[in-house]
């Protein structure tokens, strides 16, 4: 159902993908939708839909979920599309078929499993490598040529290494044996990364900086600049004035977040945890106002039972007022 919505506001062109990231503005999509045929309302906050992958630079949500195995949220994992070309920031469960159906969906070729050869990790919890094996093989057994690069905290190489080990079988088998397969597609680059600037090329620069995630020595948020706009993602994260610096008026933050009111159920040692490790949907609006993005996407959200809207609420209702999307797989920003 909602590749056909995503088809309408696909011919109204981004402006009105904008525009209907609110869940306020959403009715917008809604009537084009139906203007199109289509008679139920896209998802509240969808900003599903882009005129043209291919030039400029656009982020596709492939996966929004956490640890939990929500059907619906494939494990963290977003695209940065630059130029055509797509940098992968985490690598959740199911990330390679999303990318692929992104890459259908919207016709974006950079996408496809062969040319996913480039992604950065911003800490190594579970729900966002155990997509990793994925990455390192399907697209190798897709004909793709060149390694893997791989960017991470400490522990990136021995993880990718493991991993190479844990398939060498695999590995063995389809190098030597009748199907034809590339050479060094199956290998791993990895380069564990400090803050700074820490990958530039012809399209982007991407530049790390550290976040607070309770019990990890390093955990990452990244900010990406190239093809006219700039792109930050929060990672992992307790409140963290390193988000708020670093975007600054950045096009799209990509943010984290659990509901402050549903939170207020969780047994007193997951509230702990989450105090101390991630972001209230209060926070995140006190953040944003001072971030100031070009649009506020939730993103790994944490709803314990609240749904989209009411988390959208919540963060109105704390003060932020400004564009804001609650991201869904397969959303175009
Ligand atoms: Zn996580
Ligand atoms: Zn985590």
């Amino acid at each position: 159902m909602r590749s056909v919505v995503a088809s309408g506001l696909l011919l109204a062109g981004y402006a009105l993908a904008l525009s209907a990231c609110d869940p306020g503005g959403a009715s917008s999509g809604a009537a084009e939708a139906a203007a199109d045929g289509e008679t139920t309302p896209p998802p509240e906050g969808a900003a599903a839909g882009a005129a043209d992958l291919s030039t400029g630079t656009h982020v596709v949500l492939l996966g929004t979920g956490t640890p939990n195995p929500d059907p619906e949220a494939s494990g963290p994992a977003t695209a940065v599309l630059v130029e055509g070309r797509a940098y992968i920031v985490d690598a959740g469960a199911g990330l390679v078929r999303r990318a692929a159906e992104a890459a259908e969906r919207y016709g974006a070729e950079g996408l496809t499993a062969a040319r996913l050869d480039i992604a950065f990790l911003t800490h190594l919890h579970s729900d966002h490598t155990i997509g990793l094996p994925d990455l390192i093989h399907t697209p190798w057994v897709a004909e793709r040529e060149a390694p893997l690069k791989l960017f991470g905290p400490g522990g990136t190489s021995a993880m990718a290494a493991h991993l190479t080990a844990a398939w060498e079988a695999d590995i063995e088998n389809r190098l030597s044996g009748r199907q034809p397969a590339t050479p060094d597609g199956w290998r791993v680059e990895a380069v564990e990364i400090e803050p700074g600037v820490i990958y530039k090329d012809d399209r982007v620069r991407v530049t790390a900086f550290a976040v607070q995630h309770t019990g990890w020595p390093e955990a990452y948020g990244f900010r990406f600049d190239g093809g006219g706009r700039s792109v930050v993602f929060s990672g992992d994260t307790a409140p963290s004035e390193a988000v708020v610096e670093m975007c600054a008026g950045c096009d799209v933050l990509v943010h984290e977040v659990y509901s402050a009111t549903t939170f207020r159920d969780r047994p007193p040692e997951w509230q702990s945890y989450h105090a101390q490790a991630h972001t209230s949907t209060v926070e995140l609006a006190r953040l944003a106002v001072r971030a100031r993005p070009g649009i506020l996407v939730l993103h790994h959200q944490l709803g314990w039972g609240a749904t989209p809207e009411g988390m959208v609420a919540e963060i109105r209702a704390a003060g932020y007022d400004g564009p804001l999307a609650y991201g869904r797989d397969l959303d175009v920003y």
